[in-house]
């Protein structure tokens, strides 16, 4: 089959389009004829070695993909060839403790697809049976292909794990990158007031089209003096973070009594400074976030089906040119996802 791999870490530069072995499904697993690729950050982050030493080499990246099923594993019988599926791409034991409770992302062995194993930047990839997800109804493959490690991840950062309410406030950082379109979209859902942060006015504007209530360009104004005029001093209940560095340190501060600070990745620098004094006096609440659960993403499905939530699709490029498409993604150029036709 014809696929997207690299055989070092590094830059762009090492992304190859080349043949690869196609992947027999074992039991309990399908193999899926993809036909659009998401992209996500952490491709970049795993192409790089930065964080995922144990990544077999040579290495297919991508995490989301929609396709149609081609064969069975022994064992499968919810799911059959022929299926229009969309990949749930969280992986774990399904049979510990916390897989049981129905809490599988903090599974000893949770993993992102793509990551430990070949990923989705080819013309067939495999699953375990039970991450294979039927694509809702009126959800075509190139967005259901842009739908799901955004959207649970967002999902589970807000909902779950914030524990956002109706008429709070939301500061929403990197509103064009797609965790950050998933983020405003499900704010305004549960009847939040959202802040949202960008490069440019014309992400800002999109972010707008996405119904933020207030812009903030923070290449021209700093944002911690832009949310306390917003919000009259008071601050935000909630930051939706995934920057790290200066942006972690700043945004402990712009938190109300209360407030809650959620995370999920550091995509400019790894280390921030926490000004304790804060934490302490204003009864902070800071939750590391790690994709989510196999429910959730069900929960998040039913919203598209009815239309109140919607994928945001930058750039649909060729599976050949994946490189070109990380590239673009490295630019911060995209504003929602960017995808692969294959
Ligand atoms: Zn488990």
């Amino acid at each position: 089959m014809k696929a997207v791999r690299f055989h070092t870490f590094g830059g762009i530069e090492v992304l190859r389009f080349e043949e690869a072995p196609k992947p027999a499904p074992g039991p309990n697993e399908v193999l899926l004829q993809i036909r659009v690729a998401g992209l996500n950050h952490l491709d970049i982050w795993v192409r790089n070695g930065a964080r995922e030493r144990k990544i077999p080499l040579p290495h297919i990246s991508g995490s989301d993909a929609s396709g149609v099923v081609a064969e069975v594993g022994s064992g499968v019988d919810h799911i059959k060839p022929g299926d229009s599926v969309l990949i749930s791409p969280g992986i774990s034991c399904g049979q510990c403790v916390q897989c049981l409770g129905g809490r599988d992302n903090i599974c000893q062995s949770y993993h992102v697809l793509g990551t430990l194993e070949d990923g989705t930047y080819a013309e067939f990839t495999k699953i375990p049976a039970v991450n294979a997800v039927p694509i809702p109804a009126g959800m075509d493959f190139i967005q259901a292909a842009a739908v799901p490690l955004v959207f649970l991840t967002a999902w589970h950062m807000l909902v779950t794990l914030a524990q956002l309410r109706n008429g709070e406030s939301v500061l929403v950082h990197g509103a064009g990158s797609g965790v950050g379109s998933a983020a405003i979209q499900i704010a305004k859902l549960h009847g939040a007031r959202v802040i949202a942060t960008a490069g440019s006015d014309e992400k800002l504007a999109k972010a707008k089209e996405l119904s933020a209530d207030e812009l903030i360009n923070y290449r021209e104004k700093d944002f911690v003096d832009e949310v306390r005029r917003l919000t009259e001093k008071r601050g935000v209940d909630v930051v939706f973070e995934h920057v790290g560095g200066e942006v972690f340190e700043k945004s402990i501060t712009v938190l109300t009594k209360g407030g809650r600070l959620v995370t999920c990745g550091a995509t400019t620098e790894y280390r921030g400074t926490v000004d304790l004094r804060y934490v302490y006096s204003r009864h902070l609440t800071i939750h590391g976030s790690y994709l989510g659960t196999k429910r959730e993403l069900h929960e998040v499905l039913k919203f598209f089906e009815s239309g109140k939530l919607r994928p945001v699709i930058d750039k649909i490029f060729p599976l050949a040119e994946a490189a070109e498409a990380q590239r673009r993604m490295e630019e911060r150029k995209n504003f929602g996802k960017i995808v692969l036709r294959v």
